[in-house]
């Protein structure tokens, strides 16, 4: 699916290198996910996949987060959430907070970033994530993963 988007200007972290990506701005519910070690992307409908109901409901519910205020709970879903979903072609995780990778050096370490002024669109083609594993994982299963999302809070 066509994807429209605005056009930022990045600055790795590691070696400097100012590079351009698409940054999805618009439409709440809807990511542009990002992925380790590559330039795949993917696409996330949040208010429309089963999964992320079912997946954030669990991570809501663990006894790490149940306490916390509702959006300190909602950047721990954002955090974590794409790894429910299939792996990208590499078998790695695709993410909501994931940084760019750098065009220079490869590096997914943000210094800082703005949006290319004056603003541009640009128009990606993205599929869809999908959540076949998670969809096929029984209860108890479900439920250990998010343990184990969680393990680093
Ligand atoms: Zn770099």
């Amino acid at each position: 699916m066509l994807i429209k988007c605005n056009l930022f200007k990045y600055r790795c972290g590691k070696c400097g290198t100012n590079f351009e990506v698409p940054v999805y701005l618009a439409g709440y519910g809807n990511f542009l996910l990002r992925s380790y070690a590559s330039d795949e992307m993917a696409w996330l409908n949040a208010i429309a996949s089963h999964a992320f109901k079912e997946g954030s409901k669990l991570i809501k519910a663990h006894p790490k987060v149940i306490n916390l205020k509702s959006n300190a709970q909602s950047n721990i879903v954002q955090d974590i959430i794409g790894s429910i979903y299939d792996k990208n072609s590499q078998g790695n995780d695709f993410g909501i907070n994931i940084d760019p990778k750098c065009s220079h050096c490869g590096e997914q370490k943000t210094a800082s970033y703005e949006e290319v002024q004056p603003s541009k669109l640009v128009e990606i083609d993205v599929q869809p994530i999908t959540s076949n594993h998670w969809d096929n994982l029984l209860e108890s299963e479900k439920k250990s993963l998010v343990d184990e999302l969680l393990t680093k809070y």
